[in-house]
């Protein structure tokens, strides 16, 4: 019997993946020219679906890299000369921390409790670049988006970069009130790993352009202005993750033809199963104390010690594959994906298997 996957990335495939995956070789999809007008037609429906389907503005570029950890480094080299400033909430946050700090930025940290509420995040006169984790896939915190609009709205000359790496396209984002937002598909689009999206504004293109004419280093074949000379063509800059590239184009039309609104609701409504179940069952508690901070998408909840050996039973018999958590949370937490690909009745039957017990 198939597994189901509740990991956090990469994790269960969405449910029309697997027939995709046999038209793209029934159509020689994997063989052909990236260069070629099967390729552009792909991309320019790709690009045009993204657009549709979370409300991209016009004026707005679709850049694909390789993954959301590359494009927190994209990101970084196009967008900053000098000073960062990062909200750390989690493991993902500080990465990209970390990878400005490596990049030999001088980024700014502003940490706060996993699972705690958000203070207005203190910037230097002299920053140049806000980084949020919109959802902290290590400890599943979730920022509002009010919050996030809100950073904007009182700096509105610092560009703002938001990782929705685990989030999109359930965040229904208002990309007017942002500069930069990335994503990879093996999470919330359930998809195969290797492929990353970002999206780019008019000022923060503006900036990379700025830093490349004043000789500041801002990558070579992944600066903004390479990406886009060649996503204007409908193409990519390498040899690109074509069967990727292909599924996000079909998917996204599934999401289209299914109606973005009703798959938004229904992850809302399966979190809303997942906490309540949580919240009355002994044996477990939700790590985020807070409502307004909790993940809709990543559920983590602490486990007590003795219950373990019966949750990895419970796995076993019923072919369920939950993630576990993040780092030194290993054997302390579950983590549970709630993405497109699952469907209220696979979170009602894990749900099931684990009331059963008497923890
Ligand atoms: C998974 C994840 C990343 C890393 O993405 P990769 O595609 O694995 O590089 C970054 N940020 C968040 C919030 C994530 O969940």
């Amino acid at each position: 019997m198939k597994k189901t996957f509740f990991t956090p990335g990469p994790s269960q495939l969405y449910s029309t993946v697997p027939q995709h995956m046999k038209t793209a070789l029934k159509e020689d999809i994997l063989s052909m020219t990236h260069r070629g007008k099967k390729f552009h037609e792909i991309l320019e429906q790709l690009q045009n679906n993204l657009r549709e389907l979370l409300q991209i503005p016009k004026d707005y570029q679709i850049f694909f890299v390789s993954s959301g950890t590359e494009a927190m480094e994209v990101t970084i080299r196009n967008c900053v000369m000098q000073n960062s400033s990062h909200l750390i909430n989690g493991a993902f946050s500080k990465r990209f921390w970390e990878i400005s700090q490596q990049l030999g930025k001088n980024a700014k940290a502003e940490i706060i409790e996993a699972n705690g509420t958000i203070n207005p995040l203190e910037l230097e006169d002299n920053s140049e670049l806000i980084c949020l984790t919109h959802n902290e896939t290590s400890t599943g915190a979730q920022l509002p988006l009010e919050f996030i609009y809100d950073l904007k709205k009182n700096n509105p000359d610092v560009l703002l970069a938001v990782d929705t790496v685990s989030s999109m396209p359930y965040v229904d984002l208002d990309f007017r009130l942002v500069d930069i937002v990335f994503f990879s598909v093996q999470k919330c689009f359930g998809l195969p790993s290797g492929l990353g999206v970002i999206i780019v504004s008019p000022s923060a293109l503006a900036k990379s352009k700025y830093l490349a004419e004043n000789n500041y280093d801002v990558g070579a074949s992944h600066s903004f202005v390479s990406l886009l000379k060649s996503a204007e063509k409908f193409e990519t800059v390498e040899t690109p993750n074509v069967l990727d590239l292909y599924l996000l184009d079909k998917v996204t039309q599934d999401f289209l033809d299914r109606g973005i609104k009703l798959l938004r609701k229904a992850t809302e409504e399966k979190a809303r199963i997942l906490y309540d179940f949580f919240a009355k069952q002994s044996g477990f508690n939700v790590f985020i104390n807070h409502k307004n901070y909790r993940s809709q998408t990543v559920i983590v909840v602490d486990v007590e010690d003795e219950n373990w050996s019966e949750i990895r039973q419970i796995e076993l018999e019923n072919n369920l594959v939950i993630g576990r958590g993040y780092g030194q949370y290993k054997d302390k937490q579950l983590r549970i994906a709630n993405f497109f690909a699952h469907s209220v009745r696979d979170v009602e039957r894990l749900t099931s298997f684990l009331r059963v017990r008497n923890y």
